[in-house]
């Protein structure tokens, strides 16, 4: 087999976990070809792989079970090793031993042809190392570059779909408005649906959109700031103080638990505006899934090890058991939800969690189904500014 001018052609000596790592990243690298494993252990791990992929193996001095000539023998009086065959082939030219052998590493040095380079194992891990690290990042990047290209579509979606929509809502709020003349009973009911309809599927647009926008930034793309706690809850719970009042849900902002003030006064590093829209979903969701006169308690503390923690509680529905699991994933509503609430789209709690994470923040449910929710954020606390 000839290979082409810019390929790297590698051996693999030993066939344990190191050389199964190394054959799966090396198998992903175009310019690369594995022309064979060495193994003295015929159930070595990397053995099937290297198979299935159609190297050639060669085990304790066989290849595939038949004997080699010349190897791991005497021939014409002289010793040979069972990787002289690496001598024969010159166009090898990376070794890499994975034994970590020193008595493999020497024979291998022997054998090899001066085309060669042998890295030991302690080098061939460091490229290991090296080649995931590249590979991660690379996958980090399509990933990137990927959802970049759904942001945009959707944003274009979403546009088209946001005119119309809107334009359906300004309709019906001049009919509404009785500018159109007296309108009877039943049709302002069905008018009153309508535009609920169209505010929900706006909602439920707006929250996509910026679903996917936050999938096309990593933390280095969040505009931190120090802020405080307090205001940012404070913002959250006003964005949603007309909603809880056309539900009957009263708000209550548990005053700051903050021991000691000087030294914690409630500042975190966080991306402002991020940090209230996830609040935001918590306290809108402990509004929307509260009963009739259900009151929502916002609470902030401070615990000794210098961490605040947030807890949005409610008394509403609750989340089943079974369902807690799946909150946080895209799309996903539990059905006692979806009778209680029918404009909710699923995507609220996916956005408080890849917010959380973004910050490196911890973001947690609890919950009993017909008693209650509680959401806590717990994130450090930074330092006072002197
Ligand atoms: P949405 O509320 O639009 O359905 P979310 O992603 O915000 O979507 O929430 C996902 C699901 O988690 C909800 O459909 C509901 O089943 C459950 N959930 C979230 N918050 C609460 C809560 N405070 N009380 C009861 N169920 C909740």
């Amino acid at each position: 087999m000839t290979a082409a001018h810019d390929t790297t052609i590698v051996a693999i000596v030993g066939a344990g976990p190191l050389a199964r790592a190394m054959l799966e990243t090396l198998m992903g690298v175009a310019s690369v070809e594995i022309r064979c494993v060495f193994s003295a252990d015929p159930d070595a791990p990397a053995l099937a792989l290297a198979r299935e992929n159609g190297i050639r193996c060669h085990i304790d001095g066989r290849i595939d079970g038949h004997v080699e000539d010349g190897v791991d023998g005497r021939v014409n009086g002289r010793v040979v090793s069972r990787f002289d065959v690496l001598a024969a082939d010159a166009e090898v030219n990376l070794i890499l031993e994975t034994t970590g052998e020193p008595d493999v590493l020497t024979a291998v040095e022997a054998a090899a042809s001066p085309n060669s380079l042998v890295l030991d194992a302690a080098a061939t891990r460091g490229v290991l190392r090296l080649l995931s690290g590249q590979r991660e990042s690379l996958e980090r990047d399509i990933t990137r570059r990927e959802n970049a290209e759904k942001a945009r579509y959707l944003r274009q979606a979403s546009h088209q779909i946001k005119s119309p929509l809107s334009s359906i809502q300004s309709s019906v709020n001049v009919i509404l408005g009785g500018y159109t003349g007296e309108i009877p009973e039943r049709t302002r009911e069905v008018m009153e649906k309508i535009h609920a309809r169209c505010d929900a599927a706006l909602s439920g647009l707006a929250k996509r959109r910026l679903l996917a926008d936050l999938r096309c930034v990593d933390h280095d793309g969040l505009e931190m700031d120090s802020v405080r706690l307090a205001t940012m809850v404070r913002e959250a719970v006003d964005l949603h103080a007309a909603l809880a009042s056309q539900r009957g849900v009263e708000i209550q902002v548990a005053p700051h638990d903050v021991p000691d003030l000087a030294r914690w006064p409630d500042l975190v590093r966080c991306d402002h505006q991020k940090m209230v829209a996830l609040l935001s979903e918590l306290v809108e969701n402990a509004v929307v899934y509260s009963e009739e006169h259900g009151v929502v308690e916002v609470s902030v503390d401070a615990r000794p090890d210098g961490r605040l923690m947030v807890a949005v509680r409610d008394h509403g529905i609750g989340i089943p058991e079974r369902c807690l699991p799946r909150i946080f994933d895209e799309d996903y509503r539990a059905d006692p939800a979806v009778q209680h609430y029918l404009d909710g789209v699923g995507l609220g709690l996916t956005i408080a969690r890849e917010i959380a994470d973004l910050h490196g923040f911890d973001l947690t449910a609890q919950s009993e189904e017909g008693r209650g929710s509680v959401f806590t954020l717990s994130v450090p606390a930074a330092p006072a500014v002197p």
